[in-house]
Order: C-alpha cells, then structure tokens, then sequence
C-alpha cells in the first residue's frame, strides 16, 4: 500500500519535500495554517499534490505513516504536540532528503557565518570542477534538489531548527562555526538546548567523518570537553596548533591535514576581518580534505568576494566608503563588523532587539564609532547603552533618513557602516529589503 506522507507547511522545505515524496512514490498531503503562495499552489496542482491552507485537519493528518515539518513551526505547536502524542514520526526536510541520496554530504551550521562559509566552500568546489549543488538554508531546499535529479555531492547550510528534527542524517564533514545566543526564544530561553541543537550536526558521524569547529570558542570547547564525538576533529584557531587544523602564525594562514600542508598570507583572502579568516580556514579545509589542488584553493580564497549583504562594500563617494551588513542580525555578527572596520564610523543600528546586551560592543563602540544613526522602532536601549562614549547619537525613521544623517555626519576618510545587531521586521520585509534599501540610499546620495 501506498505510504502516507504530511507535509506541515508550504513553504520551500515543505514543496520541497512534497515534490521529492510524490517523486519517491508516497500519496502526500500538503497541509498549511497560513494562506499557500500562489506560486506554490501552481505546482502543487501541476503535480497533482493534495493540499489545505489556513487550517490543520487533524483527523486526517493522524493517519500519516510519516510527517514532514518545516523548521519555522516550533515543536510546541498544538499540531506537532498531537501528532507525537499519536506516536506518528515527525521529521525534518533534511532528514526526510537525505533518506534519498547517496550523495557526499557537507554540512555548515553555526550562529553566524553559516551563508559565508557554505558559500565559500562551494566556489572552490566549482573552481576545482567538482560539481556540488547549494542548498539547505540557502538557495533551493536540499529536498527539491534531491527531487530534481541525483547529484554527488550537496554543500549544506542547516540552521538550528533544520537539525532540530534529524534522526539519523549525517554529513560526511561537518562544519560548526560558533556558537552565540540566538533564536532563544525557540528554546525557552535556554542556551542549552540551542547549543544541543546545533551539536547534532556530529551525532551520527562516525570514525570516518569529520568535524570541523572553531577551537577559540568557549562555549564549542566547554562542550566538546562534556561530550564524546566519534569524528575526526579539525580545529580551528587564531593560535598555533600541534596537529591536524588550520591556525594561523606570523599572518600566514596554515592548514595542517595528515601529511598536507597548506599556507597563505592572511592579507591575500579577499574577505577581510578574523572572523573571514575563520571562515577561509573552514571553507579551505574542507577543501583540502577533498584533495583540492592548493593552488585552486588559494586562487579561490583570493577571489572570493563574499556574500550579498554581508560585510558588502558598497561604494566610496566622497572617499567615504559605505558598507552593508543588514545581515547582522545578532551582537555577535555586528561584533565582528565594528572590528573589521576602521575609526571613524558612523554606524547604523537598531530594528527589533531579541535581549540584546550591548556591554560586549562597549570598548569597539568607543574606539572606532564616532556617530551613531539608530534605526529602530525603539532605539532608546541603543541610546541608553552608548550615550556615555559617543557623543553624537540621532534616531531616524527610515532607511533615506538614516543614510542622509550619516552622510552629513561623514568626514572623508570615514565609513558609514549599517550593521543593525537586529532583526529587520519592525520596518522591513527582512534584512534583504533593509540592505537593499540602504544600497539604493547610499547610491542616491550626490
Ligand atoms: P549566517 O548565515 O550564519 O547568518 P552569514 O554568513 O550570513 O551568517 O553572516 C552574517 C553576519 O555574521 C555577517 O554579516 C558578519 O558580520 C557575521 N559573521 C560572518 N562570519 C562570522 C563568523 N565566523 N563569526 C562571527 N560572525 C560572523
């Protein structure tokens, strides 16, 4: 008989997995509580795949063989409570594709600089002509891809959420870039569970896998020295190290893999900041453990430009030169912004504030920022946070306000930096629409 599969939500995960279900031979139910894209519902009934919206019909539901849910619906949600009380096994989209490839399986996860890397890792692999496809968090769901034909190798970002609900996925390397408080609010306020989630990416890995971590991380380390891992370990650090990992000494990036050695100056990467530097040993050792070519992998640390939205050089007007970092959506990712740019910065900040604490920004705050433009609903925790070492502090109500102040308080030899430590939702669509609208702003200005 025909095995029933539900998809909670019709999002890029969910069509995702309904395509690849329908593909691999299940009768699929589609079922969403918000209102299905029309786009979505197009190809829904091109491919003949039952579906509802606006609602959950749990009689119904409750006699799947197996359900699929997307990552944005939390596991306290009344729906999922019932299906695991009816003893129905709930998985995610990656879990639910990785059933169905054979393929070799590079995973990225992290609180910040997932994008980065994933996307880095896959620019050398195309430069090496090893055809890998993107996916996960980015670009396509890994799920469509697997659905549209078979491939050899996938690179993965996987948030926390997308790991949440693995069973017994397994990438062949894995790649853990930090850990810093975000997302909270899924975990019930507890770091420890958030830590947990992204800790699964090594649970089923085995003595042939590996996994690579930043060894500077203290909450990476605490747990690493709690917890067994079958995997070979690959540090990385912005020390020396002794054995296998990558680190760097005198300004050379190092990576030391068995009996390969690989070195290049720090100042060649294109991506600037220790934090790139980072994320080029992550995205350089997977590579090398992959047997690329050093020279190819140089050649694509040099070329790399990065990703949009991130640390994005805009353009220097004026000799003022803006960046765009919408992306920074936590005080870690704007930590890293503050201090890959030089004093004097204006710096744009604010949106919606997920508890942050500003302290930790306090000392770059003081050396390098000389203004700052809040942008925000409610800047008044920025204004209480930094009006003791900053003088010029003015808020704004939108991103063309925001860009003109800054442009007036700019000096030539300055930088105009948006990286609101923020999520975007109280006066954008997301941080895309933030950053776009910043670029269109700054290439308005005369
Ligand atoms: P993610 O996909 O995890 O959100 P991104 O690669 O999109 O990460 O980068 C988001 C922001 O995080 C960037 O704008 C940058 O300021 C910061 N960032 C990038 N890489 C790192 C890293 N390795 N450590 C800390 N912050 C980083």
């Amino acid at each position: 008989m025909q095995k029933r599969l539900v998809i909670l939500g019709a999002g890029e995960s969910g069509m995702g997995a309904a395509l690849l279900g329908k593909k691999e031979g299940y009768e699929v139910f589609v079922s969403s509580l918000q209102t299905i894209e029309m786009r979505y519902k197009q190809v829904l009934q091109q491919e003949d795949i039952a579906f509802e919206e606006d609602q959950h019909s749990i009689e119904r539901l409750l006699k799947a063989d197996l359900v699929m849910k997307s990552p944005g619906i939390p596991e306290d949600a009344p729906v999922v409570v019932k299906l695991r009380e009816a003893r129905i096994k709930v998985i995610s989209e990656i879990e639910f594709a990785s059933l169905h490839t054979h393929a070799m399986l590079i995973g990225i996860t992290g609180s910040n600089g997932k994008t980065t890397v994933t996307s880095w890792i896959h620019y050398i692999l195309q430069n090496a002509g090893i055809d890998a496809v993107l996916a996960g968090n980015i670009g396509d769901s890994f799920a469509k891809n697997v659905a549209r034909k078979s491939n050899n190798c996938y690179v993965l970002e996987l948030s926390s959420f997308q790991l949440d609900g693995i069973e017994t996925f397994k990438p062949h390397i894995a790649v853990l870039t930090n850990i810093t408080p975000d997302h909270l609010d899924r975990y019930h306020n507890q770091f420890e569970s958030y830590i947990a989630a992204k800790f699964r990416i090594v649970k089923n890995q085995t003595q042939q896998d590996y996994f690579i971590y930043d060894a500077d991380d203290p909450v990476i380390n605490k747990w690493l020295s709690q917890h067994e891992i079958k995997s070979i370990k690959i540090p990385l650090s912005s020390k020396e190290l002794s054995g296998n990992g990558a680190f760097l000494k005198d300004d050379e990036l190092h990576i030391k893999i068995n009996e390969s050695h690989f070195t290049m100056a720090q100042d060649d990467i294109a991506l600037k900041g220790i934090h790139n530097t980072k994320n080029a040993m992550a995205a350089s050792a997977v590579a090398q453990l992959l047997k690329i070519r050093k020279q190819t992998i140089k050649e694509s640390l040099q070329r790399f430009h990065g990703v949009e939205h991130r640390l994005e050089r805009v353009i220097n007007k004026n000799k003022v030169t803006y960046i765009n970092d919408s992306k920074a959506t936590n005080i870690n990712a704007t930590y890293y912004a503050l201090d890959s740019v030089k004093a004097d910065t204006i710096w744009i900040v604010g949106g919606v504030d997920k508890g942050n604490d500003y302290t930790e920004l306090l000392p770059l705050v003081n050396e390098k920022v000389k203004a700052i433009v809040c942008l925000g609903v409610d800047n008044q925790k920025i204004i209480n946070s930094f009006n003791n070492c900053v003088d010029t502090i003015v808020e704004t109500r939108d991103m063309q306000e925001a860009v003109d102040q800054a442009f007036n308080l700019a000096n030539p030899g300055d930088t105009v930096l948006l990286s609101p430590a923020c999520a975007s939702f109280d006066l954008f669509k997301n941080y895309e629409d933030r950053g776009n609208q910043f670029k269109e702003a700054v290439l308005k200005l005369k």
